[in-house]
């Protein structure tokens, strides 16, 4: 197949298949839910659900939820509905918090092994005996402890007899090590914090590189995937998973299986990729966050936002997304993806996928007197210019139609192709038209232009071969529906809005045109759309029916691209 993705993470996948090494392959995506996903997540979903799907394996859900300060069930229940959006079913959905019995007997082994031990250090003074790249850390003083006194403080620990930071338990690895990682990180920490899974149940939680690299193993994963910045922290990975090495200790995963949970231990690898960066866009959660509750955006669904609901509600479709993935690849290079990417992506979908409506954004009204008064056709027209599969439509069409204002030029610049007094345009499916007459206000604002329709060029007669040297798109003023037009626009006007020379943050950066909301006139078969359908408004761009203001009364439609890029020179 030409088609079957080459990376350099599914050729290890592939290799491991074909030597034996895996029967079947494993992923997981693990978000903490500490926020919304965002676009550099979807690259993550679509890897690892994309693998697993690929190569007949399967993918998990985790969520690590070993910070319960920062977490919160509105975020839990967005993600699940993102990952289905983008059109991928988990295998198993797991959370970090259903092992917390089996990460506390993990510890214990390791305490009893002698590889662990509870130090008193505060955050602050392990900070200063940690050493710094070019100088070896020095041992913590509570290093030595025996093993009894080891146990006996963590199950105190647990029992909650301490107070938040008062101890932590610490791999005992190599204080001299190179990478800082392995100079006696924390495994354990005490935090007197309800959970959104286990409540109170717990006043001590496991540190993020031991739980992750436990559930990776619990849950049999065979490919651990995540992105660069974890590369230094590999080693300690496998030195979790290989001292706790539950394949040889049923005892620590027994909580499990008494959960109802298969047994599945496996010892995983994890290969490291590198994150997606997309210029004229933040991604970071804290600043995304902050967007929000600064309400410099409206939420987090806002259609400018890089969250996967803010995309989806702009009206990018799960297929433009993945396509976007496919794009973009998957390397061992950080590197800035042009925001022009992205939207190529949805202009490639949305040109085979949406069909054709009419709308007309800035309304000016064209009389065509020749026409009797009340005059009012059905027209026929085709779903989509390349896809007969689409079918057609009846347009209403009347004496009085709204054009688009630009499409108008009293005095025309230099090779202009649309209408101009005295001249000629075709008005798209009802034939070629003249205009007579330009009406305007006191102030000289054009209210009417006054024209007349050769009733010899109807699509179809001899008439309409004549040469003319535009289309232009409207909408019937007596059948057209008011519609709320939202032209958004992207939500930066610089491409490196995170840089913060000269004092600036990302929110001097702020593109004040990224929103603009207009009344303009949809066909009645634009205004009867679904919310999220999508459609090419001809000659304008793509637009979606807003999936939550949208009504066929009260249509709300949202700019989800133009049709061109007006942003590269
Ligand atoms: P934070 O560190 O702000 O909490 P995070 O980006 O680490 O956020 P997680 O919820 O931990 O968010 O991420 C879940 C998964 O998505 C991780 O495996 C992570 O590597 C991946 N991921 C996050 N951001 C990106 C990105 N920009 N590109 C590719 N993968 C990403
Ligand atoms: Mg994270
Ligand atoms: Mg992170």
């Amino acid at each position: 197949d030409s088609h079957e993705k080459r990376d350099f993470i599914r050729q290890i996948v592939r290799e491991d298949l074909a030597s034996g090494k895996h029967q079947a392959i494993k992923t997981r995506f693990p978000p903490e839910p500490n926020g919304y996903l965002h676009i550099g997540h979807a690259k993550s979903i679509c890897l690892n659900f994309g693998i697993a799907g690929e190569f007949s394996g399967v993918c998990n859900l985790r969520f690590d939820d070993t910070n319960p300060a920062k977490e919160d069930p509105e975020y839990v229940a967005a993600i699940q509905d993102d990952v289905r959006w983008l059109g991928f079913e988990w295998n198993e959905l797991r959370h970090a918090s259903d092992y917390f019995q089996t990460y506390y007997l993990a510890a214990e082994k390791l305490i009893a092994d002698g590889k662990a031990y509870v130090c008193d250090l505060s955050a602050e003074e392990v900070r200063a005996y940690r050493g710094t790249l070019t100088e070896p850390g020095r041992p913590s003083p509570y290093r030595d402890r025996s093993v009894e006194e080891n146990l006996d403080l963590f199950r105190r620990m647990r029992a909650g007899e301490f107070p938040d930071g008062a101890r932590t338990v610490r791999a005992k690895i190599d204080m001299a090590s190179g990478n800082i990682n392995l100079r006696d990180p924390a495994l354990y920490r005490i935090k007197h914090v309800e959970h959104q899974n286990t409540g109170n149940a717990w006043p001590i939680y496991p540190m993020y590189d031991f739980a992750h690299a436990l559930g990776d193993s619990i849950e049999g994963i065979t490919h651990s995937l995540c992105t660069l910045e974890f590369e230094d922290h590999r080693p300690l990975y496998d030195w979790c998973v290989d001292n706790v090495d539950f394949a040889h200790d049923d005892a620590l995963t027994q909580p499990l299986v008494d959960a109802g949970l298969p047994r599945e231990a496996a010892k995983p690898r994890q290969i490291e990729f590198s994150r997606l960066n997309i210029n004229y866009t933040v991604m970071s959660k804290r600043k995304l966050m902050a967007l929000v509750t600064e309400q410099l955006v409206d939420g987090w669904e806002d259609p400018r936002m890089p969250t996967l609901q803010g995309l989806r509600r702009r009206g990018y479709t799960p297929a433009a997304m993945r396509l976007f993935a496919e794009r973009v690849g998957i390397s061992k290079q950080n590197s800035m993806i042009d925001f022009s990417v992205l939207e190529g992506a949805l202009r490639e979908d949305l040109d085979s996928a949406a069909p054709r409506r009419m709308a007309v954004v800035d309304p000016v009204k064209l009389v065509l007197t020749n026409l009797a008064e009340g005059h009012e056709e059905q027209l026929t027209f085709s779903n989509h210019p390349k896809d007969e599969s689409f079918g057609t439509r009846e347009v209403p069409f009347a004496r009085e139609v709204w054009i688009d204002r630009e499409d108008f030029a009293e005095v025309p610049p230099k090779g202009w192709k649309r209408l101009v007094p005295g001249g000629e345009v075709r008005l798209r499916g009802a034939g070629i038209i003249r205009c007579d007459d330009v009406i305007k206000d006191a102030d000289g604002t054009i209210t009417e232009l006054r024209g007349w329709l050769d009733p010899e060029s109807r699509p179809g007669m001899e008439g309409a071969n004549r040469k003319v040297k535009g289309t232009i798109h409207w909408v019937s003023a007596v059948h057209g529906v008011p519609t709320e037009i939202r032209l958004y626009d992207r939500l930066f006007s610089v491409p490196n809005p995170d840089d913060e020379s000269e004092g600036k943050t990302y929110r001097d950066y702020l593109n004040p045109e990224s929103r603009r909301t207009v009344t303009g006139y949809v066909e009645p078969a634009a205004a009867t759309a679904a919310p999220e359908q999508s459609f090419q408004f001809e000659r304008t761009g793509y637009f979606v029916a807003d999936r939550r203001d949208h009504t066929e009364a009260k249509p709300v439609f949202n700019r989800s691209v133009t049709l061109r890029d007006t942003w590269s020179a």
